[in-house]
């Protein structure tokens, strides 16, 4: 049994409705119990330009599952609620991403674990830190709440407060 931290992204469709109905759909899995989530932030774009801004939470995870069953799964829900692959970093309406497993490191061509670009990503930490600020980068060897204030330390703005959803 891992924790394992899954981060939701979506800027298209009915975001909270869809964030919703995949919590739903990952909790009835076989082998997984959501024990919390995080917050709802409201996130400016990463890629293409023009696009709408991205919703961004987090849920943590008990799981039975490998790693490469539990992204094989995941990748079904996006699929179930409407994900189409086109563009990198193209607008999505869900994006499920693997964040971290207990202090696994895996890396994978389907898989890394941590996911690579995690500490970049404010969108990422502050839901993790709403979750499980302790939890420490096993290769960083820096916490999810360390991460985060790297990033606002080196002047990145804080993103507006996040929803209950
Ligand atoms: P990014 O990974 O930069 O957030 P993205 O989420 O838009 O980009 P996708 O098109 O959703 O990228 O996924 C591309 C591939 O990334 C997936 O097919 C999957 O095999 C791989 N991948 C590698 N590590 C992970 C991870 N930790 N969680 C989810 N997918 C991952
Ligand atoms: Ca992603
Ligand atoms: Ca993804």
């Amino acid at each position: 049994m891992k924790t394992a931290f899954i981060a939701f992204g979506g800027n298209l469709g009915d975001v909270i409705p869809n964030f919703r109905s995949a919590r739903n759909s990952i909790e009835q899995l076989t082998g997984i119990h959501v024990t919390s989530s995080s917050l709802l932030y409201r996130t400016p774009p990463l890629g293409p330009a023009g696009q709408p801004d991205y919703l961004n939470a987090m849920i943590a995870v008990e799981s039975e599952l490998q790693s490469l069953e539990l992204l094989t799964t995941l990748q079904g829900i996006e699929i179930q609620h409407g994900r189409i692959r086109s563009e990198h970093w193209g607008a999505r309406t869900l994006d499920l991403d693997i964040i971290a497993m207990g202090s696994l490191v895996i890396k994978h061509d389907r898989l890394n674990i941590p996911h690579p670009q995690m500490h970049h990503r404010q969108f990422v930490l502050r839901p993790l830190c709403d979750i499980e600020p302790n939890w420490q980068h096993p290769d960083l060897k820096q916490t999810a709440s360390q991460l985060l204030n790297a990033l606002l330390l080196a002047g990145e703005p804080i993103l507006p407060k996040g929803l209950v959803w």
